[in-house]
């Protein structure tokens, strides 16, 4: 067993904090204030080899796989949790279809610009009547000769009011049932018949979610990725990276929140001492750090099985469960710990706490996890 980061991986991490400090750092409150992602660091991250990390160098990413995708997603996410959802997507559940089943000519013309930052990535899945029953979408793609017409809609896309193309599910044929009749489309924002508008959030402020309609959208059959009704099973297996990633965000998240409260009970001085000198208090900062600590290493042994190519759909949705639930209650006792001051709409800690409370949402739900859980072991 080895429980150091590889040196290649801690140079990551430097790198990745001291580009957060400087880059994206200045950036957070104008993007939270106006409830947009600051598209400028698409460009400048892939510049710079920061996008979809996991991906192979034969497509000019960096090939750190998915423990390189966390460390990044983690630190950005300490210092804005909206920012590190949009570049997650980019990196992951948008585009991983097309890198393990689309054709070469696919991966030229999306994949290698989204690594790029050249262009954005939304992945749209969800929509009103279809959020964790994934098989009772509407959106429907029918063949016309050589392009497919796609009808439906999706809703909260992240990235998708910013984006260039959607990974899209849509029915290729309904009366198949989703793992024989879904299939995946990227379709392009230009098109006629597509329209996105935003959704205004309470959280995640930083990040752009979206509506997404498709009217009579008409895609060309090479935008089909892989097989057409293999697309739920694409998706599946898109979810486990996903739901990793998500969990460096929710950790990130909580970390930022503990060093806040930590800080704060520090620094705040009643009854004549510091209030960490009160043994309630400083129980609650062990507490927050054990749970931060038994997360990250959750998170990393998930990572470590999934660039290993190992099973790891339990340890996925452990991860993604766990963190989740992790960030919430660090979130919740750091706003505790700074009292009134918490309650102020500009404080940090005020964000974090409303970030945390979409990472039990987001990338199926709490419960969802804990039915993939009980399956794994058996239960189901
Ligand atoms: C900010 C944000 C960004 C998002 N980004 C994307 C994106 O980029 N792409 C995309 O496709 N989707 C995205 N989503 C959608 C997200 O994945 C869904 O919100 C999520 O899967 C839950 O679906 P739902 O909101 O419809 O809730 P529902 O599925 O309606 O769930 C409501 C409640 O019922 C519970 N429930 C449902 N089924 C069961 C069951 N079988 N057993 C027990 N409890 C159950 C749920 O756990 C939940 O508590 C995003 C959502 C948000 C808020």
């Amino acid at each position: 067993m080895d429980f150091e980061l590889s040196e290649e991986h801690k140079m990551l991490r430097e790198a990745i904090k001291d580009f957060v400090e400087k880059e994206i750092a200045p950036l957070v409150d104008e993007a939270e204030a106006k409830e947009q992602f600051p598209v400028q660091l698409f460009p400048r991250m892939g510049e710079l080899g920061y996008l979809c990390l996991g991906y192979p160098a034969e497509y000019g990413a960096g090939e750190m796989g998915m423990i390189g995708e966390c460390i990044v997603i983690e630190e950005i996410a300490k210092i804005a949790a909206g920012i590190a959802g949009g570049l997650m997507v980019q990196g992951g559940i948008a585009t991983e279809a097309v890198l393990v089943h689309g054709t070469e000519e696919q991966k030229q013309k999306y994949l290698v610009p989204a690594i790029k930052g050249q262009k954005i990535a939304s992945f749209g899945l969800t929509e009103a009547d279809a959020g964790s029953d994934v098989a009772a979408i509407q959106t429907v793609a029918v063949r016309q000769g050589d392009k497919y017409v796609i009808n439906g809609s999706k809703i909260f896309i992240t990235n998708s009011p910013i984006c260039d193309f959607v990974l899209a599910a849509a029915y290729t044929d309904k009366g198949l049932g989703a793992s024989k009749g879904m299939s995946l489309f990227i379709v392009e924002k230009d098109i006629p018949g597509f329209t996105c508008s935003t959704m205004d959030k309470f959280g995640f402020r930083s990040s752009a979610t979206g509506e997404v309609v498709f009217e009579d959208c008409v895609v060309p059959g090479e935008n089909l990725i892989g097989e057409e009704g293999r697309g739920f099973q694409y998706l599946m297996e898109a979810l486990d990276g996903g739901r990793i990633s998500h969990s460096a965000r929710s950790i990130g998240l909580a970390e930022a929140a503990y060093e806040a409260a930590l800080n704060y009970a520090q620094q705040r001085v009643q009854f004549g001492q510091p209030i960490y000198k009160f043994q309630v208090n400083s129980f609650k900062l062990a507490k927050m750090a054990m749970d931060i600590e038994v997360a990250r290493w959750l998170m990393y042994r998930a990572a470590w099985l999934y660039d290993q190519g190992f099973r790891r759909i339990k340890e996925a949705a452990m991860t993604k469960l766990f963190s989740s639930e992790v960030v919430c209650r660090v979130t919740t006792d750091a706003m505790q710990m700074h009292g009134g001051y918490a309650l102020m709409s500009d404080s940090s800690v005020h964000r974090y706490f409303r970030d945390a409370r979409f990472c039990t949402i987001t990338e199926g739900t709490s419960e969802i996890q804990e039915i993939v859980i009980s399956r794994a072991i058996g239960l189901r």
